[in-house]
């Protein structure tokens, strides 16, 4: 008796020690040792008792009963359902919870072959757990602690988590289960689960859950030797509306864009939030490279869709890349970066567009990259200079005036075109920085020539786009114009067409308060955007600069003369002054001059050279 005592104590620490997780360990162990001493007690009285020879029968079987009532009593105490199952997989004994638990009433609960407790799908899984109970290298699996789902009586299932303890000696062939209903637990873990791998606000999966999530559908579609496509997503204007409108509209609209985008794709794709308005999609799958084409034409159709929103009506739009497997890449953080430089492209190519993804692309990127690294230390680093460039009148050839041009000399990689640097340090907002440097250092210059007894010409700054966003604008303006000593009159401020018809009603008001404080503005590279003149009767503009694609041909019979002599007319009908750029030869500049151009601006009357060269540039003109 004492032997088989000591086996099941020692058992119950065996399965207590193989249950890696979910039990906790404390009252698992104690209920084993409760457990187990009570089988002791049970089996002591019941089976090896009754042969002591010198008991007698009546007593003995008095003290029986009461002694399994008593055994039966701790055995209903124990919280977990208590099962004892035989060799052959039949339950010979079970507590009042167990009976709860799986809803059989006790007396039909013994006798029952223990695969009843299981749902028929999983049955075949666990022929283990019936052998389990005869053959211990089985046991093993159920004592870990991992949890499996039970059947109640009336077909329903629920998880439960199960430690066994066997008990094998002379009389004894049974294990006892020891059963706990883990249904809460397992409802609390799936939602702590849920909550890991979504994104809070849209419900949509997160970027981590995405990256796992995509990693499998890699390995599938390479098994079954299929493409996939995956986008990035970037809304276009949500900074704008999250800044005008405030975070709590944002959060409605971003709620509004997720349900479109998962509304539009198959239950087999996978959409993802990534972060601020930024969404991806897997798309499984594609029969042909170029279904990702109509579902990229799909997706920005409904973005395209104005949004409303407490009467707010708004229009968001977005930029999408397309990268696909496995042609671009194998591995998703490979694939997701392909996607993002793509979007990128899509962005830079006039947005509420998609872009597929091209292995250039990340030699330019990294280039860029660099550059708008080396952009940032720039200024400090004095690598930035201007360049002036004469503006003269037609009619005498007198110097009217100079543009100052932005230049910045690379330590290592030289000269670099404001063509490639502007747009970077507009995207990234250096160009406020170092927009205000070159109004400050532009005007210093003029005072200084002015100063030295050189003509006081005008001063011609480009003013980009971000520049003029920023309300302070015309207030940086006075305060550079104070500092340096410049009059305003003196200084023209060159805003290009796209710029001014980004914000029409922002633009007005803008030129307005420039204008109040004396300072003269120029529509610059006129003819590439799609304003019209006569919109620009609306803005209180002092000169119109023809953009040099018009001049190359002017001098030739066809549109270029048509459209460069249809501006200068129409512009000076609104009291507009007319520079024509990019003036290259004799011959133009006579041509527009007969076609009443007031003033050019090129290489035939002098390129942009560093400040010294155009100090002696106007000493030698005797200026
Ligand atoms: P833009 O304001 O239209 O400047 C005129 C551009 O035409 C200059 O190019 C100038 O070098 C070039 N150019 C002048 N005459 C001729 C000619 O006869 N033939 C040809 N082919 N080109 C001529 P650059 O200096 O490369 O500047 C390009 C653009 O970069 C400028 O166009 C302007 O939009 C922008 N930019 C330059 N400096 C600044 C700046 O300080 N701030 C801002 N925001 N933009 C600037
Ligand atoms: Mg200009
Ligand atoms: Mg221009």
């Amino acid at each position: 008796m004492l032997a088989t005592g000591a086996m099941v104590m020692f058992a119950a620490q065996i399965a207590f020690a193989r249950d890696q997780a979910p039990f906790d360990r404390m009252v698992l162990v104690g209920h084993l040792y409760k457990v187990a001493s009570l089988w002791l007690v049970y089996h002591a009285l019941f089976r090896e008792g009754v042969h002591q020879p010198y008991r007698r029968v009546a007593e003995s079987r008095r003290d029986a009963a009461q002694s399994h009532a008593h055994y039966q009593q701790l055995f209903d105490s124990s919280p977990d359902g208590l099962l004892v199952v035989d060799a052959g997989g039949v339950i010979r004994h079970a507590n009042a919870q167990a009976s709860a638990m799986f809803g059989w009433p006790l007396p039909e609960l013994l006798g029952q072959a223990v695969e009843a407790l299981l749902p028929e799908a999983v049955r075949g899984r666990h022929v283990g757990l019936r052998q389990g109970f005869a053959a211990a290298p089985h046991r093993r699996d159920m004592a870990e602690g991992q949890w499996l789902r039970a059947r109640r009586r009336d077909g329903s299932t629920f998880p439960i988590e199960v430690a066994l303890v066997p008990q094998r000696a002379p009389h004894i062939d049974t294990t006892l289960c020891i059963v706990r209903d883990v249904s809460r637990r397992r409802a609390l873990e799936e939602s702590l689960l849920q909550q890991a791998a979504h994104d809070a606000l849209t419900g949509l999966a997160n970027r981590r859950h995405f990256t796992e999530r995509m990693g499998q559908m890699l390995a599938h579609a390479r098994r079954q030797q299929q493409q996939l496509a995956v986008m990035f997503i970037d809304l276009d204007h949500f900074k704008k509306t999250n800044d005008t409108l405030g975070h709590e509209m944002g959060d409605r609209l971003l709620c509004e864009i997720a349900a479109r985008l998962r509304g539009a794709l198959r239950e087999s794709d996978l959409l993802a939030r990534m972060g601020g308005d930024e969404f991806a999609v897997v798309l499984a799958d594609m029969a042909h490279s170029g279904d990702a084409n109509i579902v990229a034409r799909k997706l920005l159709d409904l973005l395209l869709k104005p949004v409303c929103i407490d009467g707010h009506e708004m229009l968001v739009g977005a930029s999408i890349g397309i990268t696909l497997f496995p042609h671009d890449g194998q591995a998703a953080e490979e694939l997701l970066r392909h996607a993002d430089l793509a979007m990128y492209r899509a962005k830079a190519s006039g947005r509420n567009a998609w872009c597929f993804y091209q292995p250039e692309m990340n030699e330019r990127m990294r280039e860029r990259v660099d550059l708008e690294r080396d952009l940032h230390h720039a200024l400090e680093r004095g690598e930035l200079s201007l360049h002036y460039q004469p503006r003269v009148r037609l009619a005498d050839g007198a110097l009217t005036g100079f543009e100052a041009l932005l230049r910045w000399r690379h330590p290592t990689r030289g000269p670099i075109g404001p063509d490639v640097f502007i747009p970077i340090a507009e995207e990234t907002g250096l160009i406020v920085p170092i927009g205000e440097w070159v109004l400050r250092q532009a005007c210093c210059q003029a005072r200084a020539w002015a100063a030295a007894g050189l003509p006081r010409l005008q001063v011609a700054v480009n003013v980009s786009a971000r520049q003029l966003s920023d309300a302070a604008f015309p207030r940086r303006v006075r305060q550079a114009l104070a500092d340096t000593g410049w009059p305003a009159e003196l200084l023209e401020l060159e805003i290009t067409e796209t710029a001014l018809m980004q914000d029409t009603a922002q633009s007005a008001g803008l030129l307005r308060e420039l204008k109040s404080l004396g300072a003269r503005t120029a529509v610059d590279d006129f003819g590439t955007g799609y304003s019209s003149l006569a919109y620009l009767k609306a803005f209180p503009l002092h000169r119109l600069k023809v953009d040099r694609s018009f001049v190359a041909g002017v001098q030739d019979e066809g549109d270029d003369r048509v459209i460069a002599s249809t501006i200068i007319v129409l512009a000076q009908s609104l009291g507009l002054q007319v520079t024509a750029e990019g003036v290259e030869t004799a011959e133009q500049a006579a041509c527009l001059l007969q076609h009443g151009c007031d003033e050019a601006q090129g290489y035939h009357f002098g390129r942009p050279v560093p400040a010294e060269e155009f100090e002696a540039m106007l000493r030698g003109r005797g200026a």
